[in-house]
């Protein structure tokens, strides 16, 4: 199965924690492609620090859940900085976009993940690697759901 996941955080040295993801990902099996990252201004305050994301496939003979699994236990690893004393929470985000062109809606997982053909942060990094990838549920390209998209936050290529 060829899943793709995007990684995403706001915290900490984004670059940094974002490649050490991947990588302990790949535990998953092989890296396919990878994008560009990208980075997104945060909403509202202008205080806060900017998302950076990034989009990965990988080629596992895992299920859809263990992947799952792989990802939670990969944001609990590598999702928590230190800042002074105290840990901030939630600094690794790594989400299943899709598994192949497969539908799935069971309690714990939703694919293809509902929100991404909303999102710029997610249609740029995968227009860059995967443009002509049919949408299984809209059966619309990844390239004209990004021209359709209408999402007024840029994502830009960062690195
Ligand atoms: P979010 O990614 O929406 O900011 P979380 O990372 O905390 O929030 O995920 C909340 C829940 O979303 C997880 O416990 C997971 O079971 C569920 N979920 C449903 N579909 C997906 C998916 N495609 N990828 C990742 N998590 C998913
Ligand atoms: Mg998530």
């Amino acid at each position: 199965m060829l899943v793709t996941l995007i990684f995403g955080g706001n915290q900490g040295d984004r670059k940094a924690l974002i490649g050490e993801a991947i990588t302990e990902m790949s535990s998953i099996g092989k890296i396919e492609r990878c994008s560009s990252l990208y980075e997104t201004a945060p909403w509202g305050f202008e205080s806060s620090d900017s998302f950076y994301n990034q989009i990965v496939t990988y080629e596992t003979n895992l299920h859809p859940e263990e992947v799952l699994d792989k990802c939670q236990a990969t944001e609990q690893k590598l999702g928590r900085v230190r800042s002074g004393t105290q840990f901030c929470s939630r600094t690794m985000d790594i989400d299943i976009l899709f598994c192949d062109s497969q539908i799935i809606n069971t309690p714990r997982l939703t694919v293809p993940h509902p929100r991404l053909a909303q999102r710029n942060f997610v249609l740029a990094p995968l227009n860059e690697i995967m443009p002509a990838f049919i949408h299984p549920v809209s059966h619309k390209t990844i390239a004209t759901l990004l021209s359709e998209c209408t999402d007024t936050l840029k994502a830009e290529k960062k690195f």
